[in-house]
């Protein structure tokens, strides 16, 4: 196999003028989590590959999804026992690749009189999950009494309480997690810019011979010639597939889902909830000591860029939620973000959330092929099914994500190294994992990158350099949002945006 060897660091330089001097073995269009992936898996393989985001990586489906790296317990409702197989696999390597952005998070199902899924129907669902999972189980579930789910939930609705379940599947950062796979990319030598948006096709004889794209930040455009395009672009699949065939029917079901980020942990585990009005299940999940309610899934058929949420969705999710949790109220200073986003779903009819979750791949007359389906957590296996089709490999395939491998160190031993603190250097592990060192490196050439943005989370300003020079980030929400997610903490003292600008590039 001819491996693209991996530079030591992702020497990231956004070079659009090497675009033009290039012709690729491959264009991926799209950075979300499946552009990025097989970007990635196609660069290992030795290919020369483009990547090319309209707007920031993972600024799409890919930073406003649930979090969740999991079988998915409700597809067994729709007997999709491959897919939730296929899925448990997949978090069972997510886990393993990817520790400091993927953690094992236990659930509990609470289960009341009248509900749609009665007590035996949620006892057999993790009974069969586990057995699915078999070997890639995290832990196995336990059935609660009435008493064991107040003792685990004690802010729980009691009333009508039957009793409940103990699962286990697994939390993640979305935006990271795609972020580390664009930096795998570049190190296998992909060139990868986010801010370009590809505005045509360019075709010879019929078939596709590259693309024209738009720079925005540096608003020119070119041409980028390549021998296979693949779009990856999710939702904005069908907008996509129309530049490349005007008469193109649609591909893709866009399904729009909600979050919001609910002021302090109302649970302790993630509970995962059936809504009364529909037969829809939603959770409540601790992230970041916030809670995160979500998600809705309703049809949407506008242009993907106008997704937003509506004041009907926030009354759904709360209404519902406060079934379980009375406390819940739709203040604003309860409120510290909410979230809308698009599911690129094969297009199907019926209920929006009985589409299945599978990914598939269609090839246009021109060849470009597109990524239609699929969810977060199978990403690595759209890749790896993507890249059999036009680069087969023969041998067992290692995975890893740029910040894999494992920290040989202390965080305290690491901080009395550096002249930090503890708390600065532990937040550094657990979100660069193997790639802290990055980032203390960049404080010990220049030690007034020592010095804090912020105390909850202690970030530094070296955080801030490496956010720019190294992850590509270009405005002050690629930091705030995605690199950071400082903005689902709480709310951000008004000097910090000022204080990041400082060290953004010029447009
Ligand atoms: C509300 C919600 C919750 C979800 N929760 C989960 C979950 O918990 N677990 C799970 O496994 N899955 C979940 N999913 C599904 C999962 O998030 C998506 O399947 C996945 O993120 C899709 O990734 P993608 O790369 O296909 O699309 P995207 O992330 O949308 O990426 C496509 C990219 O293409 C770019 N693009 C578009 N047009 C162009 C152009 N002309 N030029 C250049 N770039 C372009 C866009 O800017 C975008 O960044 C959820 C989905 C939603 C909507």
């Amino acid at each position: 196999m001819a491996e693209g060897r991996p530079a030591d660091d992702a020497s990231v330089i956004r070079d659009i003028e090497r675009f033009k001097r290039t012709v690729y073995d491959l264009l991926v269009i799209g950075g979300g989590i499946n552009g990025a992936a097989i970007a990635h898996l196609a660069a290992k393989r030795g290919m020369k590959v483009a990547l090319l985001e309209k707007g920031d990586f993972a600024s799409g489906t890919s930073s406003k999804s649930t979090k969740l790296i999991h079988g998915g317990i409700r597809y067994l409702e729709n007997l999709e026992f491959d897919l939730v197989y296929e899925s448990l696999r997949e978090r069972h390597i997510q886990l393993e690749v990817a520790p400091h952005l993927v953690k094992a998070l236990p659930f509990v199902i609470p289960v009341y009189e009248g509900d749609k899924r009665p007590l035996w129907m949620m006892r057999l669902g993790v009974f069969l999950y586990d057995l699915l999972a078999g070997h890639y189980r995290i832990k196995p579930h336990r059935n609660l009494t009435r008493e064991e789910v107040i003792k685990l939930e004690p802010g729980i609705e009691q009333k009508g309480l039957k009793g409940g379940v103990l699962y286990y599947d697994a939390q993640m950062d979305d935006a990271r997690l795609c972020l580390e796979n664009v930096l795998m990319a570049a190190q296998y030598g992909a060139h990868v810019a986010n801010y370009v948006k590809v505005v045509s096709f360019v075709k010879e004889n019929g078939r596709v011979a590259g693309v024209r794209a738009h720079d925005l930040h540096g608003i020119k455009e070119f041409e980028v010639r390549a021998k296979r395009v693949i779009c990856a672009a999710g939702p904005w699949t069908n907008g996509l597939l129309r530049l490349d065939t005007p008469a193109a029917k649609k591909k893709v079901r866009t399904t729009k889902g909600i979050h919001i980020v609910y002021k302090g942990e109302i649970s302790k585990h993630a509970v995962l909830m059936g809504s009364q009005s529909d037969r829809r299940i939603f959770f409540l999940i601790p992230w970041m000591g916030n809670s995160l309610i979500g998600t809705t899934d309703t049809d949407y058929i506008v242009s993907p860029d106008g997704v937003k949420v509506e004041q009907g969705d926030l009354e759904y999710l709360i209404r519902e939620s406060k079934r379980i949790f009375p406390s819940l109220d739709l203040s604003p200073d309860k409120i510290i973000a909410t979230f809308a986003a698009l599911r690129p779903l094969i297009r199907k009819g019926g209920s929006a959330s009985k589409v299945s979750r599978k990914h598939l791949f269609y090839e246009a007359p021109s060849g470009v092929i597109f990524v239609v389906g699929g969810k977060y957590t199978t990403y690595r296996k759209v890749a790896e099914d993507c890249m059999n089709r036009i680069h087969k490999v023969y041998e067992k395939e290692t995975f890893k994500i740029y910040g894999s491998g494992t920290v040989q160190e202390s965080a305290e031993t690491a901080a009395a190294r550096c002249g930090l603190a503890k708390e600065p250097v532990q937040f550094l592990m657990d979100l660069y994992g193997a790639r802290y060192r990055d980032v203390l490196a960049l404080a010990q050439k220049d030690p007034s990158l020592k010095e804090r943005i912020l105390n909850d989370p202690p970030v530094i300003k070296a955080q801030i350099v490496y956010s720019v020079e190294t992850e590509m980030a270009r405005t002050v929400e690629d930091i705030t949002e995605r690199r950071l997610s400082l903005v689902f903490r709480g709310s951000l003292p008004a000097e910090v945006p000022a204080m990041i600008s400082k060290f953004l590039p010029r447009k």
